[in-house]
């Protein structure tokens, strides 16, 4: 039985990863789950699975969670739990540059990482990555988008012949929509995804396009491949989940239904392959597959994450950092949502470079950037 961490086990992917856990109790035990501040689901999680051990990041609901494990809370309370549980795998799927210590602290614990917390790539990718080698730790990646190509590049020789990545995207809810229309969008709108059911700050991130801009980030640092080697295509149905193009000019896609269960579950039992609670594909119920090119000036967020990856010196965190906060914000109801790029862009252009080589440097951007976009928006 593998031994499995849950960071973040109150959100979509958590909640998912559950699933597969229940579904296949004899492959896997709950050692153990942690979540930012819902308590609720958390005692109701270690009531179904007892797990060994369970941590809640908000101190103040401490005495909340239910006694029949050890607890432990706050940011270095994950991480003690994180050293402490005894487990194989971890599925990191806490929310935003926050799990990044704790994907650090499972590495230096031995670890296998399935990474679903993108963020952790997208501010540490140098730095994380680094870590992953002197280790010899295992990263599988959970987002589908990451996923898909993992699971086209396996084997060496196709490492070794990749001519381009080409990420896939759904276009979100508002890929038609005039510049007039854009200006008006409620928070409502905006959390409607049309293929995928996620958690709130991923939603956002999908319909601004700025989950594609940080998925760009985050495959250059998985697949160690260039800006100008990964394209966007579009693909509304969330079918096509990515693809790879090689040297010879064959094109390897990975297909199937929008949901989530596969990508985690491949990450929990890679290399094998067993059955899943996702449904089948019926390939002659599917719309046409169409692909398109995605459009920088209606999405800028896709542009502005290509730039800081080209750019580098900590950009990624800049915009990583700046869009949690203007996010928050939006849904929150003080900004609207065309103010999210504007101050995403205003950090890009305002902070400062650093050697993103060195845990701290991105710490300190981290906040000062968060300082910065907060007093923009109050
Ligand atoms: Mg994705």
């Amino acid at each position: 039985m593998k031994k499995v961490l849950i960071l973040g086990s109150t959100g979509s992917i958590g909640r998912q990863t559950l699933d597969i856990i229940e579904r296949h109790s004899d492959k896997f035990r709950v050692v153990g789950l942690c979540c930012n501040s819902n308590y609720g689901l958390l005692n109701e999680q270690i009531k179904r699975f007892a797990p060994d051990c369970a941590a809640i990041a908000d101190e103040r609901f401490r005495d909340r969670v239910i006694a029949s494990t050890r607890i432990y809370s706050g940011g270095s309370g994950i991480l003690d739990m994180c050293r402490a549980c005894g487990a194989e795998i971890v599925v990191a799927a806490m929310v935003g540059l926050a799990g990044l210590e704790a994907v650090l602290a499972c590495i230096e614990a031995g670890m296998t990482i399935a990474l679903a917390n993108k963020e952790t790539l997208v501010g540490g990718g140098r730095f994380v990555m680094s870590e992953i080698k002197r280790t010899g730790c295992g990263l599988y990646p959970v987002d589908s988008e990451h996923s898909a190509i993992f699971q086209c590049l396996q084997n060496d020789s196709n490492k070794r012949a990749i001519m381009r990545l080409v990420l896939t995207a759904s276009g979100g809810p508002f890929i038609d929509y005039t510049p007039e229309q854009m200006e008006k969008i409620t928070v409502e709108q905006a959390l409607k995804h049309p293929n995928w059911s996620m958690g709130s700050k991923i939603t956002i991130d999908s319909a601004t396009m700025m989950n594609k801009g940080l998925e760009v980030i985050e495959a250059h640092w998985l697949f160690g491949v260039p800006a100008d080697k990964i394209d966007v295509a579009i693909q509304r149905k969330s079918i096509v989940h990515s693809m790879v193009e090689f040297e010879d000019h064959s094109l390897l896609a990975q297909m199937g239904l929008p949901d989530m269960h596969i990508p985690i579950q491949y990450a929990l039992t890679y290399p094998e392959r067993i059955e899943c609670i996702s449904p089948r594909m019926d390939l002659f119920e599917l719309a046409p597959i169409v692909f398109e090119k995605p459009d920088m000036k209606r999405f800028p967020a896709l542009q502005i994450a290509y730039d800081a990856l080209c750019v580098q010196n900590g950009k990624t965190v800049v915009i990583n950092a700046a869009n949690e906060v203007a996010v928050s914000a939006f849904l929150d109801r003080k900004i609207s949502y065309m103010d999210i790029m504007r101050i995403v862009e205003k950090a890009y252009n305002k902070m400062y470079s650093i050697d993103d080589s060195v845990l701290e440097n991105i710490k300190a951007l981290d906040t000062d950037t968060r300082d910065y976009c907060a007093k923009i928006i109050s």
